[in-house]
């Protein structure tokens, strides 16, 4: 008999079906039971349906990249938002991540364009302003015209939202922010609070996000 040790409980599975277990089984919010019920799908599944799973999967890893001026997640040199002449590209809010982007797109309430930073800053897990996308806020700002990384369209823009989540350490992103942008000609505003505290954007339903665009505080003075 063989034998097993550590993680993985003897399986009586075929290995090819043991792995396609285990790889569902590692994505969040998918347990055993339903790592299994997938994987038997797709053994029942048509030829053309297992490699249209798996193709698409492949395509995510070598296609999907981020977006030269505002980092959201695109399939070309530019984002679908950067592209799109009907946004008002004097507008820019600035999020942790493109979930967080995805999250105020489908809550219908912003026109203008986005900034990923992706992520935010965490002293205490060595996190700092050069890991982040910071550094090309400004220069979207200093440089609009420049055609790979100003702003979209090579408008300037007028106001910066700070859209990033009501914990500490978003708070603490933001307000560095404020300060890098303090000597530039922009307007400076961040959402409003009715996003609860430590809650997360992505989260939030629509109706609450759209109030907190709405409702966007000024940060000067
Ligand atoms: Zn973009």
């Amino acid at each position: 008999m063989a034998k097993t040790k550590g993680r993985m409980e003897r399986s009586s599975y075929p290995n090819a079906v043991q792995r396609v277990i285990d790889s569902f089984n590692a994505l969040p919010g998918i347990g055993k039971r339903s790592a299994e019920r997938l994987a038997f799908h797709l053994l029942k599944a048509s030829s053309e349906e297992a490699e249209g799973l798996a193709n698409a999967v492949l395509d995510l890893k070598r296609l999907v990249r981020h977006c030269q001026v505002c980092f959201n997640l695109a399939d070309d040199d530019l984002c679908s938002i950067c592209v799109d002449e009907r946004r008002d590209r004097e507008s820019i809010l600035v999020v942790e991540q493109p979930k967080d982007l995805l999250a105020i797109e489908q809550a219908g309430a912003y026109r203008g364009l986005y900034h990923v930073l992706l992520g935010r800053l965490s002293p205490l897990d060595g996190v700092g302003p050069e890991d982040l996308t910071l550094d090309r806020v400004l220069t979207r700002i200093d440089t609009p015209e420049d055609p790979s990384v100003g702003n979209a369209g090579g408008v300037a823009p007028q106001e910066i939202i700070l859209g990033l989540n009501p914990t500490l350490e978003g708070d603490g992103t933001g307000l560095y922010l404020a300060e890098q942008l303090r000597t530039r000609n922009v307007r400076v505003s961040r959402l409003a609070r009715g996003l609860p505290t430590g809650g997360q954007i992505e989260l939030a339903n629509r109706a609450v996000i759209a109030e907190a665009i709405e409702a966007r505080r000024s940060m000067e003075g």
